[in-house]
């Protein structure tokens, strides 16, 4: 194969290739061809990557939390150094636009910040009474598997925390979108992380995970992905008991109300949906409006979505770019024949663009039956369903029925309404009057199906440590 550029493997401390030099090629979704390629590790290099873990824990988890913090702040200052080149990097590899891979790109490196910082204060004893205290120590090594959408601020929020806790890593990056995992271990291995702290690897993802999770030395899985991936995972935990965090799907509501300001409303859901041609995971994905409303906010932000200029995602001007990979097309297509084919009305968009690339226009669907799969199945894309309701149980009702619970969003100003949505809604993470994502320093996590376990903030840094209690009897004065 030739291709313009070809990543590694960091194992031990070392970049290098599989131990037989295997590749698997990155296809750009703009030209629909390879264009560069990524090493795929095999189980030899896995069982490397294990050992060198295994050599440097103890020496990483003795070393002052205040001194791995600083390492962290160091990789966050020589990441945000090399900002335009990563972004550009992942917008090729990605497809979201310049724009977007650079907003990425600096939630990252206030990941890396904000972990370093506050290492020494997260990972300080605490005292219960005189007699007893909880010292707080590194749960050990943790395989972390993250995906395309985000490849580089969902390593940050994995890898920032656990290093920072005093974990080793053994990092599986995604396979269509390496370079944010090779930019971050470069910059960590400048920053002077040890050697064996980090490891990267890529590959089959089923025998990587397979091979890893088989290990005693893996003491924590943290996943992001699609549900039914993050199942089997658990399962596979389950031998060596390894503790999971799973970060899964969502299929967000966000319920207009009679009173919400449409002016605000319909450009913070445009671009909250549209954002990484709805490949995010807590992208609105149903929108419910009070009937009053309901006419006004479809021609609102049908002519809205009209108005995005689709395009290659290195041009200044575009909005939205193209969907990653040619699975997300055969989705969007599967997903609205099904709901057409059921009686939903197609609003705006629908099919494929007539070009070479991966683009796929905002979609709008009208009157869709319940049992339509865009209700039930995580679109992870740019389609948007619109419903009118009559009364805010239902919109609750309504916003509930799937299997998932990862965020929800409203927009209302009257403050019993507000308490009731607040209240109703089943999500890990509700905003209101405005669409909100994940911040380095506040926790995020779903429920049902949806995921569990929590990264970002106080509350994900925990769920790399284990907490020891300490006992002791004082002598009697
Ligand atoms: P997929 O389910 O095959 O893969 C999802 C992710 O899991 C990828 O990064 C993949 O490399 C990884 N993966 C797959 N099998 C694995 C295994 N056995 N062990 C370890 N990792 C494994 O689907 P896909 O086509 O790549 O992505 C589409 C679906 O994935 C979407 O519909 C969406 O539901 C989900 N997804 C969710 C997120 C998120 O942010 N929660 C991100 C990407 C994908």
């Amino acid at each position: 194969m030739s291709h313009t550029r070809s990543h590694q493997l960091f194992i031990d401390g070392v970049w290098r290739n599989a131990s037989d030099r295997a590749f698997i090629p990155v296809i750009s979704p703009v030209t629909e061809r390879p264009f560069a390629a990524v090493a795929s590790a095999t189980a030899q290099d896995l069982d490397d990557a294990l050992a060198a873990a295994d050599r440097s824990s103890k020496a990483w988890a003795n070393m002052s939390p205040k001194e791995r913090g600083a390492i962290l702040v160091e990789a966050s200052n020589l990441l945000a150094n090399k900002i335009d080149a990563a972004a550009r990097d992942l917008s090729e590899e990605q497809g979201k636009t310049i724009a977007e891979a650079t907003g990425e790109y600096r939630r990252t490196v206030e990941t890396f910040e904000w972990n370093g910082t506050h290492a020494e204060r997260l990972c300080a004893a605490s005292q219960i009474d005189e007699n007893r205290t909880i010292k707080l120590e590194p749960a050990g090594t943790v395989a972390a598997f993250t995906p395309w959408n985000f490849p580089a601020v969902l390593i940050a929020r994995k890898l920032a925390p656990a290093l920072a806790a005093g974990c080793t890593v053994i990092l599986k990056g995604a396979e269509e979108t390496p370079s944010a995992g090779v930019h971050i271990v470069e910059a960590l291995h400048e920053a002077g992380l040890p050697k064996g702290v980090v490891n990267l690897v890529f590959g089959v993802p089923a025998k990587i995970s397979t091979h890893l999770l088989a290990s005693p030395s893996v003491k924590i899985l943290t996943f992001t992905g699609s549900t039914a991936v993050g199942k089997q995972l658990a399962k596979a935990s389950a031998e060596n008991l390894q503790r999971c965090i799973l970060e899964l799907g969502g299929h967000s509501p966000v319920v207009v109300c009679d009173d919400a300001d449409l002016e605000t409303a319909v450009p913070a859901i445009l671009e909250y949906k549209f954002e990484c041609a709805g490949q995010s995971c807590n992208a609105p994905s149903r929108v419910l409006v009070a009937r009053s409303v309901y006419a006004e906010f479809l021609t609102r932000i049908t002519d809205a979505a009209r108005a995005i200029k689709i395009g290659a995602p290195d041009d200044p001007a575009t909005q939205m770019g193209p969907m990653a990979n040619a699975r997300r097309i055969e989705a969007m297509q599967r997903l609205v024949q099904d709901a057409v084919d059921r009686g939903a009305r197609l609003e705006l968009g629908g099919a494929r663009l007539d070009q070479e690339g991966y683009y796929w226009p905002p979609t709008i669907l009208t009157e869709v039956p319940s049992d339509a799969k865009v209700l039930h199945e995580e679109p992870f894309g740019p389609i948007l369903t619109i419903a009118p309701f009559d009364d805010i149980n239902e919109a609750i009702d309504e916003a509930n029925a799937t299997e998932y619970g990862l965020a929800a969003y409203f927009f209302t100003g009257d403050a019993l309404t507000k308490e009731a949505l607040t209240h109703g809604l089943s999500a890990g993470s509700i905003s209101v009057n405005f669409l909100k994502g994940v911040s380095a320093d506040s926790p995020y996590g779903g429920i049902k199906q949806s995921g569990y376990g929590y990264e970002g903030g106080e509350h994900g840094f925990r769920s790399f440590q284990n907490l020891k209690l300490i006992n002791e009897l004082q002598p009697s004065r």
